[in-house]
């Protein structure tokens, strides 16, 4: 791999971590990304800001200290034959090292808070303000209006604070239960000979042949979805819930903007019809 590729994927790799991961969640990476870590000079997010109102331009820029500390950090954790290096750096290896990140809105300064925890080779995050929760329930409320989860909103919002509290499960049984009430739904709907006794799997799979439902750069995971999907509220254990929340999470989001797509048009086209009558 070249070096400007393993800056960009170490660069991506720490602003997914930043921005996009929940709280708590320890994730692994190559210890000699910490030079990349130490060379980053501006990282941008777009996000809302409740000051501004609307989407914003956070911009996060370079700081001398974070230079030295991630330069220390590879040091520490550098795999070293040299046992007088290894003596020095030891005591320091595996040591939790804590770091704020802050993005200011360019609009209005605003600060959006991030604390990482790193250790060794592995990175967590520890604090969020404002919360993953909160960010995620912001985008989500366009959701909020369409008929088909107009029963589950509450149980969207409440997934998204049960996977922000790394309790996996929980958050992927809500959605679960958003998906089986889609899947349900669009089943009865279609004009395909039923079976009565149709497994959950079955109907997913019919659902899935005749509309789409699970997006086409998915459908090579398409048999883990179904299989994850498929199971008994037992059967799952937590890690794999919090592994296939985010996935699952995406399924169901590309399902509503497809309902939102259409109700946009409907809209549009009485608009049009109405204004065509008043002629
Ligand atoms: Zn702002």
């Amino acid at each position: 791999m070249s070096e400007m590729n393993e800056i960009g994927i170490a660069y991506d790799f720490l602003k997914n971590v930043i921005l996009s991961e929940p709280l708590y969640k320890t994730v692994e990476f190559d210890a000699r990304w910490y030079y990349s870590f130490a060379s980053f000079s501006r990282m941008i997010d777009h996000d809302y800001c409740d000051h501004c109102s609307e989407n914003s331009v956070f911009e996060w820029n370079y700081d001398l200290s974070f230079h030295d500390i991630f330069c220390k950090l590879a040091e520490y954790n550098k795999d070293s034959q040299n046992p007088i290096f290894r003596g020095i750096t030891e005591p320091y290896r595996n040591q939790p090292v804590f770091i704020d990140y802050l993005f200011f809105c360019t609009g209005c300064k605003r600060i959006h808070y991030y604390t990482m925890m790193f250790k060794g080779n592995t990175v967590t995050k520890i604090g969020q303000y404002p919360s993953f929760a909160s960010k995620e329930k912001v985008e989500l409320k366009k959701y909020k209006n369409l008929k088909i989860v107009k029963k589950y909103y509450i149980e969207l919002m409440r997934s998204v604070d049960a996977y922000s509290q790394h309790m996996g499960i929980a958050a992927f049984v809500y959605l679960r239960r958003i998906y089986e009430h889609i899947v349900e739904t669009e089943y009865s709907k279609l004009s395909i000979e039923k079976n009565e006794k149709a497994s959950f799997d079955e109907k997913m799979k019919a659902v899935d042949k005749e509309i789409h439902i699970i997006p086409d750069v998915l459908a090579s995971q398409k048999s883990k979805i179904y299989s994850v999907l498929s199971k008994g509220i037992h059967e799952y254990d937590e890690d794999e819930c919090y592994e296939m929340y985010p996935v699952i999470r995406n399924v169901i989001l590309f399902i509503l903007n497809r309902y939102l797509a259409q109700k946009d048009e409907k809209k549009l086209q009485e608009d049009a019809r109405k204004l065509l009558a008043s002629k």
